[in-house]
């Protein structure tokens, strides 16, 4: 016997070692619209891979980021706080020699602590986190980078120059042209990302920016949806076919590799579909740049299976700040103390074991103070700048179509109230971008 009790033992430990070491993926889009995908019901626009995987998980319904435009969302994703506590509330500038544009270098990032528990850490895509050098993802954490500095690029046949969307890709800090379609490049990156990683567990940041202008799919995707008659839903509808190719291809890696029901795999998108344009964020009211709904309630989906319940839908309110405290839960990394942070571990939520809501408030703010809004329960307060608060009931207006201010004065009171005592924890905007730029990522 004495000779096949190390024989279980190499075949058991390293599975108890891969459970209680997860690789976590964070998949994100950009300006997708949330009727725009299958598992939300789009006809015309098919997206086989992101259906299925969220099949093998949670469609989170009411899914939401931090913000209603680009950057400012991917600040909170990486640090677990909102990003008004450190002023991070506008677009930066693409200013490779302005240390002032872009995420404070005095936040700690995801990545820096899953590094230093022992994860490999990858990202892949878009960046829009500041463009000097102090600020590129390989000097915050990340190990392995591959994708542009900026807020959005072109995604085939550019002539690399020193212009924000027409800039070289990069390696490591180094230029890294393709000569392919960008949105096909990064799903081979992701791929190859987990071949190379097999053993250790990693996490992978692909930060996708399609369907983000300028819509530019390949001709061969752009022929197969022939069918829409208008030509920019015809572009964007192809740029969400290829996203969800390179998704595909990505999730088939981690099956290839024996690494799927060891992995954690977010979906969502960093903000609402803009409007007017050829997305759709219906039934929501607003897109891009709004705290209505249709701003900043995306297409949202958590997959491990095996862990997580497979097929189902979760109701109560997740937002993209819990990526950061479930993925420090998992690493074993204590939640940092110093700073406040606002994200939960989802894992007990989203297995059942904890029936609460994840989240009794969330809080959205734009422009320093041009837009509030808070969502408590099924009541949603939006307050623009010098207008009254607007209430509206989410269980039975989910479109945000009929103001209840003027019928229930006491839950508007109660809610101004917690939005004005967590508007006491902000700052400024530290950097103001350009005037309209704040719509333009
Ligand atoms: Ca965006």
């Amino acid at each position: 016997m004495k000779s096949i009790i190390p024989l279980i033992a190499a075949l058991v430990l390293p599975a108890l070692s891969a459970d209680t070491k997860p690789n976590i993926l964070v998949i994100l889009s950009d300006d997708q619209g949330y009727a725009d995908v299958g598992f939300n019901g789009s006809k015309d626009i098919p997206t086989p891979h992101l259906d299925a995987l969220a099949k093998s998980g949670l469609r989170c319904t009411s899914g939401y980021v931090t913000h209603p435009f680009c950057s400012p969302t991917r600040a909170a994703l990486m640090t677990g706080r909102y990003q008004q506590r450190f002023g991070h509330e506008n677009n930066p500038v693409y200013k490779p020699n302005d240390a002032t544009e872009g995420l404070p270098l005095t936040e700690k990032l995801l990545p820096q602590s899953l590094t230093e528990a022992g994860w490999q850490t990858g990202w892949i895509g878009k960046w829009h986190l500041g463009a000097t050098p102090a600020h590129a993802p390989w000097k915050r954490g990340f190990a392995e980078c591959f994708g542009f500095i900026g807020g959005g690029h072109q995604f085939i046949n550019w002539q690399p120059k020193n212009e924000e969307y027409n800039i070289s890709l990069v390696r490591d800090g180094q230029p890294s042209d393709v000569p392919e379609h960008l949105t096909a490049r990064f799903g081979t990156e992701a791929a190859a990302f987990i071949g190379r990683h097999t053993d250790a567990p990693w996490f992978l940041y692909l930060a996708f920016n399609a369907p983000h202008s300028p819509q530019q799919p390949t001709p061969e995707e752009l022929a197969k949806f022939s069918g829409i008659q208008d030509p920019q839903r015809r572009k964007y509808a192809a740029q969400i076919s290829l996203m969800d190719q390179a998704i595909g291809q990505t999730i088939e890696k981690l099956d290839a590799t024996g690494q799927r029901q060891r992995t954690l795999v977010f979906f969502f998108t960093d903000n609402g579909g803009p409007l007017p344009s050829a997305c759709s964020n219906a039934p929501l009211r607003g897109g891009k740049g709004q705290v209505y709904e249709g701003g900043v309630r995306v297409p949202f989906v958590v997959s491990w299976p095996g862990t997580l319940p497979a097929g189902k839908d979760f109701a109560a309110p997740v937002s993209s700040l819990d990526v950061y405290a479930t993925s420090l839960a998992l690493a074993g990394v204590p939640m940092p103390t110093d700073v406040p942070h606002d994200g939960v571990n989802l894992i007990p939520y989203l297995k059942g074991e904890n029936t609460n809501a994840p989240h009794p408030q969330l809080f959205w703010r734009t422009g320093g103070g041009l837009a509030h809004a808070i969502r408590e329960g099924n009541w949603k307060l939006v307050r623009l700048k010098d207008k009254p608060a607007e209430l509206y009931d989410l269980a039975v207006d989910i479109g945000e179509a009929l103001d209840l201010a003027t019928t229930k004065p006491e839950v508007v009171t109660h809610l101004v109230a917690a939005l004005d005592a967590w508007n006491k924890e902000l700052i400024p905007p530290v950097f103001s971008g350009l005037a309209g730029q704040q719509k333009a990522h």
